[in-house]
């Protein structure tokens, strides 16, 4: 398939690897934090750790957006679908995220509540047209790759008149929460991460550019490389910030060239402000209050705020203290240092959300680090 089989190439990948060894300096180390969950899987799907000298380190970062959505956030949607008259539409890997006391939306819905996975904003808006006595909720989640479809599925509401349909909006955006990662104090007793830079975000930055990036390159000092998602764009993109580490530049590059540009897609981010506006604070799992890293709902358009239409009950929220997932989305811990990975928590009885999404660091060893029992 173009522009897939090329980017999996194992002598390619070869030439790249022995690329990284020659200029990865032996002196040094190079501590490289891949944003997205996609990275994530990519690196132990196709091995790309093993073929990096050991030198390079491989971080993982809050790039899985099932991930970083606060329990709080999930147990205000559980609440909402728990409401008379309400359907609460939601993406597949939502409905089984543990909230507070192990909580989800699919053990809501085996209490009675109306709770449907949906594979798009159009399908909760058919759900909407279908049910037009029951008020139809969309538990929007994700980066900025998911938003322009909610800022769609909003406007297409009012235009059609469609009066039971409103939005939970929790989306979040990738730039500040970089900045964040690089600025935020640890917790207290825990050695700080190490980033030496970044490999950006890519469906997001189709969707953005990679320009907003360049702040965060320019006052922290960290390179950033915009990365696709096979495994030799990785292997590209790691050579990519090796050479700007030794070269001691932070710029801002794009090894996705295929995909991204500068300005990324002006329509939907047009589509986006018209509906969306920033939040000034948004809590993030692991990263915890972040300024301007998310977007609500315009007063316009407030007809389809879920979050004013019903009110939604204040609530003692809580993590689950032995899961380590806040550590894990930070960088500072890897999956197999929590005591429950592989025991107690497994994809089938997920303990925390980077167990239960397929973009989360957990699912990835599990799934990749041939931790499963044979069978
Ligand atoms: S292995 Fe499970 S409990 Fe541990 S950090 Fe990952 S999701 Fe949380």
């Amino acid at each position: 398939m173009k522009y897939i089989r090329e980017f999996r190439d194992g002598q390619l990948a070869q030439k790249l690897a022995g690329a990284i060894a020659r200029e990865a300096d032996p002196g040094r180390q190079y501590h490289l934090m891949e944003f997205c969950g996609g990275h994530t899987h990519a690196i132990f799907r196709y091995g790309v750790q093993d073929l990096v000298p050991a030198n390079v380190t491989y971080v993982h970062g809050p790039g899985c957006p099932v991930c970083v959505l606060p329990v709080r956030r999930l147990d205000d949607a559980i609440e909402l679908a728990l409401k008379d008259n309400v359907i609460l539409t939601t993406y597949g890997d939502m409905m089984r995220v543990p909230g507070t006391k192990q909580k989800s939306l699919i053990k809501a819905k085996a209490e009675g509540a109306d709770v449907r996975m949906v594979y798009s904003t159009q399908d909760a808006l058919r759900i909407a047209r279908d049910n037009p006595h029951r008020q139809v909720v969309f538990f929007a989640i994700g980066f900025e790759t998911t938003t322009p479809p909610t800022a769609v599925a909003i406007l297409q509401a009012e235009a059609e008149g469609l009066t039971n349909f409103s939005v939970f909006c929790n989306h979040v955006l990738t730039p500040p929460a970089i900045a964040h990662i690089v600025e935020a104090p640890s917790e207290p007793g825990e050695i700080p991460v190490r980033i030496d830079g970044f490999l950006g975000p890519s469906h997001v930055s189709s969707v953005i550019g990679w320009a907003p990036y360049e702040p965060a390159a320019r006052d922290f000092g960290k390179p950033v490389v915009i990365a696709g998602f096979e495994p030799l764009d990785v292997l590209q993109s790691t050579l990519m910030l090796i050479r700007q580490i030794n070269d001691g530049r932070h710029e801002v590059e794009n090894q996705y060239t295929r995909v991204v540009t500068q300005e990324g897609n002006r329509k939907a981010q047009a589509l986006v402000d018209q509906v969306l506006e920033l939040r000034r604070t948004f809590e993030w799992r692991g990263l915890g209050y972040v300024p301007d890293s998310a977007l609500r709902i315009r007063a316009r358009f407030a007809g389809f705020d879920a979050e004013k239409r019903f009110a939604v009950s204040p609530k003692e929220s809580r993590e689950i203290k032995s899961c380590d997932c806040p550590a894990v989305l930070r960088g500072v811990k890897k999956p197999t240092e929590c005591k429950l990975f592989g025991t107690t928590c497994t994809p089938d009885t997920p303990v925390g959300a980077c167990m239960v999404s397929s973009e989360g660091a957990c699912a990835a060893y599990w799934t990749y680090g041939r931790k499963r029992a044979v069978a």
